[in-house]
């Protein structure tokens, strides 16, 4: 745990795109930040990981402009390290690899504000490995050369060109692709071979990375005919005779395409490997977050004593559950003779970590069929105890009030919209193919988010029927439902499509 009365501030390196590429030290960071201040390269899913109380500063580029300047940038840290919060500074890669980590760390020293850096993995090399290109081989390179390919505006880029062509090694160039014609002429004006083994890696070690290999005289009509944008690496080198591919190497049904998960967190890390099993790539931005309900230990002991059936409508409801009852010192013993019932299997699921089997699933996981089948179950002796949502749908107790059975309806936890995550889900949008929507409270907040309805049109992939009901209060058109209401059922209606 970092002692917060010392580090105010940590520049934090993330890696170039792979959130799996986090560093241990940089996830603990993260999860302690008061105040999270990112660039446009970092992935959503990161920022995540914050407490659901941080703050979530953009300091990254809005088409072309920069939207804070260093300056700013350097002030917001300062400012709000000031205030005794702990500010975590993102930046793609490692903080000290041309991230200008170097000027923030400087600019805090002179402000004697405490910070430290956490390494990431840098692109330079990580981005050659996805592509299955090895920085350094034995036979083909001995030494590596990292360049800046970027000055300042309006600055030509000035490298010793007649020096690096004489490096024995492999030559990497970041923030190239603009330069790349000023790159390439530079190494051949003097002297080196234009069949010298070169390649680009773009968006290296994400689901949407492409890899261009050619040789140094061909590498801009490449460029230029396949479009290629930044962030991209330019290698040049022997080493790119080698291909080592690992990434991306199979196709899967849901390769190459690029989801939003817009559920909980708990919900969303609970579905992202189904959905990486299936080759996709997922962005978790959780649009909604769940706030525990006290209900107090009297009243809770009460209830339980006098209940004979618990019904959880929510995997939400069964952690909470387990938290209080832990909290408020109750024995797990109370629950021995209680029948507990639960209407999906991510509930079943969520009980069977606290070591217990649910008594009832129905057959289908929604509260009509749920209604249909316990209800012959059940007869006036039964007392059942609904733990659920504040203001979940009134189905349930309709249903058990006119079957004539005795209920409490005790709201749990309630469920909020976050709306720190607007900036982001607006900035990233288009580049989803699909939003996946997984309960009606997260519908509720992404209709209240999204600044442009009609770029869901067609995008967006609802759980069930009472989720896809949330969805049409606006006007999202073409809204696709799964048949089975599960994180599978999802998969198959977009394997469908
Ligand atoms: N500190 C970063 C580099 C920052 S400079 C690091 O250590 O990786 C930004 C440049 O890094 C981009 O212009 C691009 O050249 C390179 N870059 C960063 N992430 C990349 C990625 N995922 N794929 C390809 N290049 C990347």
């Amino acid at each position: 745990m970092l002692n917060k009365e010392v580090k105010r501030v940590s520049l934090v390196g993330v890696g170039p795109g792979d959130e799996k590429l986090l560093t241990l030290k940089a996830l603990e960071c993260i999860e302690n930040a008061d105040v999270l201040v990112y660039d446009n390269l970092i992935n959503p899913t990161i920022l995540n990981k914050a407490k659901l109380t941080a703050k979530l500063i953009y300091a990254g580029k809005i088409s072309g402009d920069h939207y804070l300047t260093q300056d700013e940038i350097n002030k917001t840290i300062v400012e709000h390290a000031g205030t005794g919060e702990y500010v975590v500074r993102l930046k793609g890669g490692d903080p000290y690899i041309f991230g200008r980590g170097g000027e923030e760390a400087q600019y805090l020293i002179e402000r004697n504000i405490d910070f430290e850096i956490v390494h990431g993995v840098s692109s330079f090399y990580a981005g050659l490995g996805y592509a299955g290109i090895p920085v350094t081989f034995r036979g083909e390179a001995t030494s590596f050369h990292v360049f800046t390919g970027h000055k300042k505006k309006g600055e030509v880029l000035d490298l010793d060109f007649k020096n690096i062509v004489k490096l024995d090694g492999s030559l990497v160039f970041l923030m190239g692709i603009s330069n790349l014609s000023v790159i390439v002429n530079g190494l051949l004006s003097n002297g080196m071979n234009p069949f010298t083994k070169a390649a680009v890696v773009e968006n290296g070690t994400r689901y949407n990375q492409r890899v261009f290999r050619g040789e140094l005289g061909n590498m801009e009509e490449i460029a230029k005919k396949e479009n290629i944008v930044s962030p991209a690496l330019i290698v040049v080198g022997d080493v790119c005779k080698k291909n080592l591919s690992f990434f991306n190497k199979y196709r899967l049904p849901l390769s190459g395409k690029n989801i939003l998960l817009t559920a909980t967190r708990l919900l969303a890390e609970k579905m992202t490997p189904r959905f990486k099993e299936a080759g996709a790539n997922i962005c978790e931005m959780s649009l909604i977050a769940t706030k525990g309900i006290e209900i107090g230990k009297d009243r809770l002991e009460c209830e339980l004593n006098n209940s004979t059936h618990i019904l959880f409508t929510s995997s939400n409801g069964v952690n909470i559950f387990f938290e209080q009852i832990k909290k408020y010192g109750i024995d797990i013993r109370s629950l021995y003779n209680k029948k507990i019932c639960v209407i999906g299997s991510g509930s079943g699921e969520a009980l069977n970590k606290y070591g217990v089997n649910p008594d009832f699933i129905p057959s289908r996981f929604d509260s009509k069929s749920f209604l249909d089948e316990i209800l012959p179950q059940l007869d006036k002796s039964s007392k059942v105890l609904m733990l659920r949502a504040k203001l979940g749908s009134d189905v349930l107790p309709k249903g058990l009030k006119s079957a004539g059975i005795c209920f409490s309806d005790i709201p749990i936890y309630d469920t909020v919209i976050d709306y720190r995550k607007k900036f982001e889900l607006n900035r990233n949008i288009e580049s989803f193919d699909y939003v996946v929507v997984a309960s009606a409270s997260a519908a509720k907040a992404l209709v209240e988010m999204i600044e442009d309805n009609s770029v869901l049109n067609g995008r967006v992939v609802s759980i069930g029927p009472v989720t896809t009901k949330a969805l049409l209060k606006s006007n999202i058109e073409k809204i696709i439902t799964a048949k089975q209401y599960d994180v599978e059922g999802i998969i198959d209606a977009i394997k469908k499509l």
